[in-house]
């Protein structure tokens, strides 16, 4: 199982979100669409791409 949660990205957040799937581009996809609902302002200015590299790189089993 694969693991991302918003404490991951965001040290400081307060968010309790953690996105898990079988694989990373699941685990990534569920962040990206969390984030942009609930952290809009933490991705101002990136774009797509570099957030999901972004992303990807914290994914952890
Ligand atoms: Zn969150």
């Amino acid at each position: 199982m694969m693991k991302l949660a918003c404490k991951d990205l965001n040290p400081a957040s307060t968010c309790d979100f953690v996105a898990t799937g079988s694989s990373q581009s699941k685990v990534v996809g569920k962040m990206m669409a969390h984030a942009k609902v609930n952290h809009p302002e933490d991705l101002i200015g990136m774009s797509d791409d570099e957030i999901e590299s972004m992303m990807d790189s914290k994914v952890h089993e």
